[in-house]
């Protein structure tokens, strides 16, 4: 397999030379204490100390009683009482009702495959495309698959597909939607049945908060991560979000500093100044302009873009044009 610059980690994973984190994380013997936090913050740092080891002797490991990815899990169910999973912060109680991404406990999904039409160093993926999302873009590509709740995860029998689809030649498991993010409790319940040493794509909207940055980003390989606009005002428009700049440059950041990184960027009609530009500026000046990046044309004004004259058709050849040139000018690992 060729390394992709940027990519250099999930290239050795998919080698085996190194461990996928949520196999470390599966081994890591846990303890409740008190307060879960304390005890989550505590056994961070073991498991910090063998990631950075890069050493797979740590996979001969048996799997204790307790785990640290128990640990997650359960810290995981107890934020759902007070649902903060993303920045929206509807603090829920998602056992008895459900938030803006109308999501309860119990996660949905529309299929699993093996997909062959992800970034070249991606596939084949073995994507899961779970229900909802924590955004409502009005032009949204996947409208079908987010409005529905299709079938509910059994994690169980989804950690032996991914088992299975692993033997089947999948280069990484990719949890994406919808969104993931509301679904975290659910994507760690099927790691846990994982057999595989298998990295873990995390294909969001960068929407999350700190608090589920603390926990997931023990588990996620890749942040395949969509940056959709390069202000705060687009956002607010077409996706009824706020803070958005902030929030998803913030999480980028941090990404950084616990994975690897991939940056989708599709391209929008008459946004190729307030997004397109601001956004690869954004990207070059502060991840560096050898982050992978992937200026995506496909854009159809699907769902309910008709009600946004401006969004209402597709690219033209001039934006298509324009959006490359510019990001060209700042990004030099251009997809
Ligand atoms: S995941 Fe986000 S949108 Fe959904 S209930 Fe939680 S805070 Fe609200």
């Amino acid at each position: 397999m060729t390394v992709v610059l940027g990519l250099e980690r999930y290239g050795m994973i998919n080698q085996n030379l190194l461990p996928t984190k949520f196999q470390i994380v599966r081994r890591i013997e846990a303890e409740k204490g008190d307060s879960l936090l304390d005890a989550h913050r505590e056994t961070k740092r073991e498991f910090l100390r063998i990631w950075r080891k890069k050493d797979m002797s740590v996979l001969e490991e048996g799997i204790p009683d307790y785990s640290f990815l128990d640990l997650k899990i359960d810290l995981l169910k107890e934020m759902l009482r007070g649902c903060v999973f993303c920045e929206r912060k509807c603090r829920v109680n998602r056992f008895e009702r459900s938030g803006f991404c109308r999501c309860g406990v119990e996660s949905y999904y529309s299929s699993e495959f093996l997909h062959f039409g992800e970034e070249p160093e991606l596939v084949p993926s073995h994507t899961i495309f779970f229900n909802r999302c924590t955004f409502a873009c009005v032009f949204c590509q996947n409208y079908d698959i987010v409005y529905s709740d299709d079938r509910p995860i059994n994690p169980r029998e989804m950690g032996m597909i991914v088992d299975i689809r692993r033997r089947q030649g999948s280069r990484n498991v990719n949890f994406v939607g919808g969104n993931p993010d509301q679904h975290a409790h659910t994507v760690l319940e099927i790691l846990r049945h994982v057999e595989s040493n298998i990295p873990v794509v995390w294909n969001s909207n960068m929407y999350h908060s700190l608090e589920l940055a603390e926990i997931i980003e023990d588990v996620v390989d890749v942040w395949l991560g969509d940056f959709k606009y390069g202000n705060d005002e687009c956002a607010e428009r077409y996706s009824k979000v706020r803070n958005y700049f902030d929030v998803v440059t913030r999480n980028f950041l941090r990404a950084r500093e616990h994975g690897e990184i991939l940056i989708r960027h599709l391209v929008m009609p008459e946004h190729v100044e307030c997004c397109t530009e601001n956004i690869v500026k954004w990207v070059s000046d502060n991840l560096g302009r050898d982050t992978r990046f992937n200026l995506m044309f496909q854009y159809w004004p699907a769902y309910r873009a008709k009600e946004y004259p401006e969004i209402s058709r597709r690219l033209s050849s001039r934006e298509m044009r324009r959006a490359a040139e510019i990001a060209s000018l700042h990004i030099d690992n251009l997809l």
